[in-house]
């Protein structure tokens, strides 16, 4: 699996980055908004330009400065000392794990203060490769240019010594699709060229995510420490310096340590604290996400944010409950915590859950085993007879409501393509096929076979009406 670029939107409160958040991100995001019950937060989203993939993460979202309180519990002040440090830690996370960064300023403020510290945070941080490029590339885009704006106006950005300033509306979207091109051109000297080269490799990908302390390089090094590493990280190969590679079973297995980085000393704790953008990426080229909890402190939100991340990317996961040794037990115990667990999680109520502790040991041994058969169940392919047994008896049980005044025709379904597991389904009328009737028919799906902890898709499509030729005299 190739991995997409993570582009960030950085920027002060205010200038525009969630209203360019929401262009970027379009109609994919209302159709997966569409899930009933689950109204998670949106702060990173697929989107596409030129037919390239790629993340879009605003990091204005993920710890927003401007719902933030100081110790007296007020909001931060526009110029407070915490509010500069809010924006500077968002600047430093973009600048460690993004692949291109969109540096969004607001034509009718100028250069603020907290717009120097940004750009002093980016321009410090980035790196000079063999070309002499700076990477991450930073665009500078100058928002709320809908109207004519003085060139001067433009102009003065260029102090903030970023290069060229471009003027978008984020609004209206004019100027939008220039800082595209200009971040496709940019990414194309920096890592395009490396993802297409690790799509090679086929072991199974699995990404260790979750918050700081949770225990992810714990898990690790007791997962390590049982399997021989096969394959050494070797600098300037186009593999991730973090990956970990191992045989289990003849299968081959590249483990996406997420803590890892922090472990070998080159970014400070300060950053690692926001390592949501490093998840994403990791995410973005695993197959099956091990998902890993603190039994201490139960699911967080961020750990809520990363799942609802899993699920968008249509990844499979493992819920891996650590320091299980930690807690207080009791028969009931492990029973009480799964369903909270998948109470909270539920949106994918289909996910294993394994209780471990890195610490001693134990179930340690379960994780790798577990991530396989879910790598299985994401390449099972149901015949089109049993997709259409399994549409005939849930049509029977519970035939489909008539909408808009109109009776849905389901004709037959068949399983289109794997990796997630996708079904398409012929109707009359794809317009009246209600959301909640797709949920049944997926749930039937899933009763009919598991596909545990593996997400699945479910699309309809109308069925086309075939004119036949007329018969040659
Ligand atoms: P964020 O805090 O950086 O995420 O900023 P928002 O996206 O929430 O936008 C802040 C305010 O600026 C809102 O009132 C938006 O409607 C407004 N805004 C965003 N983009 C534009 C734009 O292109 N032109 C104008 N005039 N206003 C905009
Ligand atoms: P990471 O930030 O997610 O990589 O977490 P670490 O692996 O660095 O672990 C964070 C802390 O939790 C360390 O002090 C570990 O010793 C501790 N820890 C990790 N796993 C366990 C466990 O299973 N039980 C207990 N009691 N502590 C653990």
């Amino acid at each position: 699996m190739a991995q997409k670029p993570l582009v960030a939107l950085v920027g002060r409160p205010n200038v525009g980055k969630s209203t360019l958040f929401n262009r970027l991100a379009g109609q994919r995001l209302a159709v997966v908004d569409d899930v009933p019950g689950t109204t998670r937060d949106r702060l990173h989203a697929d989107a596409e330009w030129s037919g390239v993939n790629f993340i879009v993460v605003d990091t204005g979202g993920i710890d927003p400065s401007h719902t933030k309180k100081n110790d007296s519990g007020e909001p931060l002040s526009i110029g407070s000392k915490d509010f500069i440090t809010e924006i500077k830690q968002q600047a430093m996370t973009a600048i460690v794990d993004a692949d291109c960064i969109l540096f969004l300023v607001d034509v009718e403020h100028g250069v603020t203060p907290a717009d120097w510290e940004v750009g002093n945070i980016l321009r410090q941080n980035q790196k000079q490769n063999e070309k002499g490029e700076f990477t991450p590339p930073v665009i500078l885009a100058v928002n709320k240019c809908e109207n004519q704006v003085r060139r001067d106006d433009i102009f003065e950005f260029y102090s903030l010594g970023l290069g060229e300033p471009f003027p978008i509306s984020a609004k209206h979207g004019s100027g939008v699709g220039d800082i595209l091109d200009e971040m496709l051109k940019s990414l194309n000297y920096t890592e395009v060229a490396k993802y297409e080269e690790s799509e090679e490799d086929d072991s199974i990908k699995i990404a260790i995510v979750g918050k700081p302390n949770a225990g992810k390089s714990s898990i690790l090094n007791r997962i390590l420490g049982k399997e021989r590493a096969i394959v050494s990280p070797i600098a300037g190969t186009t593999r991730d310096a973090v990956d970990s590679y191992i045989t289990y079973d003849g299968q081959e297995i590249t483990l996406i340590d997420t803590a890892g980085i922090r472990k070998r000393g080159k970014i400070d704790r300060g950053v690692e604290k926001y390592s949501v953008l490093r998840a994403l990426k990791a995410i973005s080229r695993a197959d099956v996400a091990l998902l890993v909890i603190d039994a201490e402190t139960g699911i967080t939100a961020q750990d809520m944010h990363i799942a609802g991340f899993i699920l968008d990317e249509y990844k499979s996961t493992i819920v891996v409950v650590n320091k299980w040794d930690a807690i207080e037990k009791d028969t009931y115990t492990m029973d009480t915590y799964k369903k909270q667990i998948l109470g909270q999680l539920n949106f994918m109520d289909y996910v294993p859950i394994v209780f471990v502790s890195a610490l001693t040991g134990q179930r340690v041994n379960q994780i790798i085993p577990t991530a396989i058969e879910v790598q299985e169940e994401r390449l099972v392919r149901l015949s089109t007879s049993q997709v259409n047994k399994i549409l005939r008896d849930a049509i029977a049980n519970h035939p489909p409501p008539s909408f808009k005044g109109r009776l849905l025709k389901i004709f037959y379904g068949t399983q289109v393509r794997t990796e997630p597991p996708t079904f398409l389904i012929y109707v009359n009328d794809p317009e009246i096929l209600h959301f909640s009737y797709l949920r049944y028919i997926e749930n039937k799906i899933r009763e009919a076979y598991p596909f545990t902890g593996t997400p699945i898709r479910v699309l309809s499509r109308e069925r086309k009406k075939v004119k036949l030729a007329p018969r040659k005299k």
